[in-house]
Parts: structure tokens; sequence; C-alpha cells
């Protein structure tokens, strides 16, 4: 299941893609401008960002280009009326991830969507890094100094959505929604408790932590 939103003014293809969106499992909402649209892509955290280029208040540019500078890394998916190359190469320069020409076919958009979504790491693959620890993913293990140490499956989730999120802070119930999923009734405690057992595994010195900072108040927040 991702989060997704649509920021698109025609209301029957905002609604349309809503609907289909709903049916594939995915959680989705529509800002009809684009303000409304930046507003929520920075104050949210989404999966992808689907971002119409015609629309009142503030283009899909802009709002893809001031996306980015907020350091919003989520996925961007613009639609565009227009065919010109000169404007799709446009809006892949100010750092959106792909483009669809409308009118598109729901096939051909879910398959973008699949793409997008599975690019975006809900499958984190490879090596990364925090600090001086490598976080192997295919492994399964966090590595430091020669030394490793095993990842279970709930501090891979729990990477993947750092990872995906670096340097966003994000709240206990947002952490256990994006790696348990919505159905869950797992307690804010647990986060805890796996973010303190990451910690000895990652941190040079898990009593001051560098990469999984707590913000108090608000959450964690992975700095790598
Ligand atoms: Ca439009």
């Amino acid at each position: 299941m991702a989060r997704i939103l649509i920021v698109e003014d025609e209301a029957p293809i905002g609604l349309g893609l809503e609907e289909d969106f709903r049916r594939q499992g995915h959680q989705a909402e529509i800002a009809s401008d684009g303000e409304a649209g930046l507003r929520r892509g920075r104050s949210e955290t989404w999966d992808l960002i689907l971002l119409d280029i015609m629309l009142p208040k503030l283009d899909g540019f802009e709002v893809c280009r001031e996306l980015r500078r907020a350091g919003v890394g989520t996925p961007i998916l613009m639609l565009t009326a227009r065919v010109q190359e000169a404007e799709k190469v446009l809006g892949l320069d100010l750092g959106a991830d792909d483009y669809l020409t409308k009118p598109f076919g729901i096939h051909e958009l879910r398959a973008r969507v699949r793409a997008l979504l599975r690019r975006a790491g809900g499958e984190t693959r490879g090596v990364h890094r925090a600090g001086d620890c490598e976080l192997d993913f295919d492994r399964a293990e966090a590595r430091r100094s020669g030394s490793a140490t095993e990842l279970t499956a709930q501090e891979i989730r729990l990477l993947s959505v750092f990872l995906a999120n670096q340097g966003r802070i994000l709240s206990r119930s947002r952490l256990i929604e994006l790696a348990w999923g919505t159905e869950t009734h797992v307690s804010d405690r647990v986060i805890d408790t796996h973010v303190l057992n990451l910690r000895k595994k990652i941190e040079p010195d898990p009593a001051e932590p560098r990469h999984l900072v707590g913000v108090r108040g608000l959450g964690y927040r992975f700095d790598p």
C-alpha cells in the first residue's frame, strides 16, 4: 500500500485516478491547485506524487522545483497535456522522475506507478551507509569496523523507511504506518525499542546517536 498525492485541477481526471488507486489498495488524496499541492507535498509524507503541469495558482514545474528545493525526495510523475519535448526535458531537469502524456491509458499509468514505487525503495537493496557503518540490505547485516551484526526483518523495514526519508522527522505513528502498515496494532514503544537496538548496531556511540536522532516530542530523524 502506498500513499499517493494527486495534484490535478480537472476533477474528472483526479477523481478517476483516486478511485483507481483505491481499488489497487493504495491511499490517494487530491490537491486541486498548485499551492495546495506544494503545501501538502511538503507537509506530509508521500510515496508518490502525480503532478499535473497546467494548474491554477502555481504550475507543475514550479511545484516540482519547490518540492525538490525543500528537500522532498518523493518520486514525482508529471502529467502533461502537452507533447513538446522541451517541456518533458524541463520537468525531468527540475527533478521529476517520469512523465506521462494525456490522454493516457490506465494500464500505462499503473505500470509507471508500480515502477516508480519499486524504485523508491519499497524494497531497499544493496549497501547503504550511515557514517562509517555499512547497511547491507542484501545480506541483512550492519558492518562497523570489520564486525558484522545481523539485522532483523523488522529492523530492515524500519531502516528502509528511514533511508527513504533521510533528514526528515518521522513521528512514531508514521513510522509504524510506513514500516508495518495501517492494519497493525504496534505501539509507539515498539518503535523506541527497535531504534534503541538499531543504535547499538549502527552508531559509533549509541548514547550519543548521530544517525538515528531522536527529536523530542516529534519522533525520529535519520541522518546518513
Ligand atoms: Ca490541468
